[in-house]
């Protein structure tokens, strides 16, 4: 069956053709490393989770990169500010390799629990200067950097597709007239390289043909996907926010490097995670965490459910409410199935309208209201290899047989239980299981996973 996807670079539907054979390599921008991942976050990765599953299901051989931003990324995207791990850093009093790699394990934490496959490889910035500093004298040797005081910059006006994945208007963009930019000759010109600035200590530079600094955020993305996927690949994706910059940029700096066009077959992004009305964002508190909504009696997978039922294309709305309607359906869900005997058909009917739905550029909530027709249909025949087919994709752990309808405060108990074996903290989770033994339910470790019942 043919997957269509929607590219962002020519804003339409296309019908996805790898350019080997079988293959799919995907980079999927990563998080910068200073602070947890909020839930807003956290959807981008579950759409490009999706994606994945469906190309896995599609037969494909996939192998998806994720960077991880631990140098370089200003406190503003047009390169100005404050390195945030820097930032982050003194703020903690700690080491920025020790705060990268503290918030780098809470997001694996946190994808594993949401049952995100985790990619076929992590690249960090800082384990890839050298890479960067090549490709920046490649993008040297061609003539398309020039240096200020304070950095190299790639000359925008250089590139003339600058603007084709943003649908940007050059014109007016020109340094001068109204806009300040400074030493930049383009408004849209960006720093590959920056150099430490004295008296200011940073913990982490290097040295460089340009003198001591730090790379720019955008040319670690190009460093890094070339040097684990090709000079060319095809699906790279990433939040919306990233289409007028950082991957306007990362284009820029790798068409012009490695004079392959386009350099990227098929660009998609993921919409916002919005709480009354406005973008879910890292610098207004980012709202809540997977972590957070755990200790408010809900469960990781909950907020996948909820994910799945907006078009990644389209923003969602968050609220608490929300949130707890998806957990009752996930809930229902769950119960429905684990009453489902285990038979050896497929209902081929229901199975390639589901097919058909995923295909469709990820339609996510269509592919999940023909589950829920599949599961109240009650002459459908072949329910549980079904819904067994449709769960690689959705990654809702739909059989597993541990759940079962409980109050919220049993609920909440258990995910702090979890949590605490999670930490290996025993006594805790001893603790809790007693708790939740006197308030009528019991808890049993088995080799299939936790089960959960009434005494
Ligand atoms: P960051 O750690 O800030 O670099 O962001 C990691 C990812 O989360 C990027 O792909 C962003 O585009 C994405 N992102 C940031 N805020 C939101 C949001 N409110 N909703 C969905 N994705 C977001
Ligand atoms: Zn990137």
């Amino acid at each position: 069956m043919t997957l269509k996807l929607y590219n962002t670079l020519g804003r339409k539907k296309q019908v996805f053709k790898p350019i080997i054979k079988g293959y799919v390599g995907i980079y999927t921008c990563g998080p910068t490393v200073y602070w947890y991942q909020h839930i807003g976050n956290l959807r981008s990765y579950i759409f490009s989770d999706i994606l994945k599953r469906i190309l896995l299901y599609q037969g494909y051989k996939v192998k998806q990169v994720i960077n991880v931003t631990d140098v370089g990324h200003l406190t503003s995207d047009a390169d100005e500010g404050e390195d945030k791990i820097e930032k982050a850093a003194r703020n903690e009093g700690k080491k920025a390799i020790d705060i990268a790699d503290f918030y780098l394990k809470i997001f694996k934490e946190d994808l594993d629990n949401l049952n995100i496959i985790e990619p076929d490889k992590w690249c960090k910035a800082t384990e890839h200067i050298k890479e960067q500093i090549e490709l920046i004298k490649i993008l040297e040797k061609k003539g398309f950097t020039y240096k200020t005081s304070d950095g190299i910059y790639f000359n925008t006006s250089k590139f003339k597709d600058y603007g084709k994945l943003a649908l940007l208007k050059i014109k007016g963009l020109e340094a001068g007239k109204r806009i300040s930019v400074g030493e930049k000759r383009n408004k849209t010109d960006f720093a590959l390289w920056k150099f430490s600035e004295k008296p200011e200590e940073r913990q982490q530079e290097w040295d460089s043909p340009w003198g001591v600094g730090f790379p720019g955020w955008h040319i670690e993305c190009s460093a890094m996907s070339s040097k684990y996927l090709g000079e060319q690949f095809d699906i790279h994706t990433g939040g919306e926010d990233h289409i007028p910059v950082h991957h306007t940029n990362e284009i820029a700096q790798s068409e012009c490097a490695f004079g392959k066009k386009p350099w990227v077959k098929y660009w998609l992004h993921g919409a916002f995670l919005l709480f009354k009305g406005e973008k879910v964002s890292k610098s207004k508190g980012g709202l809540y965490t997977i972590s957070e909504l755990v200790e408010k009696g809900f469960s990781p997978l909950d907020y996948r459910y909820f994910c799945l039922t907006a078009h990644y294309r389209s923003q969602l709305e968050f609220s608490l409410e929300n949130l707890n309607s998806a957990k009752n359906s996930l809930i229902r869900l769950k119960n429905i199935a684990s009453d489902i005997k285990d038979d050896d058909n497929i209902n081929k009917k229901y199975l390639k309208e589901f097919e058909s739905s995923i295909n469709d550029d990820l339609n996510m909530p269509k592919a999940l209201s023909i589950l829920w027709n599949l599961v109240r249909d009650e002459k459908a025949k072949g329910k549980y290899k079904t819904i067994e087919k449709m769960d690689c994709v959705l990654g809702l752990k739909l059989l597993e047989k541990k759940s079962i309808e409980m109050p919220q405060e049993i609920q909440t108990l258990v995910n702090e239980r979890e949590q605490a074996r999670k930490n290996k903290d025993f006594k805790k989770s001893d603790d809790l299981r007693e708790k939740i033994k006197e308030l009528g339910y019991k808890i049993d470790d088995t080799k299939d996973g936790m089960k959960i019942g009434k005494i």
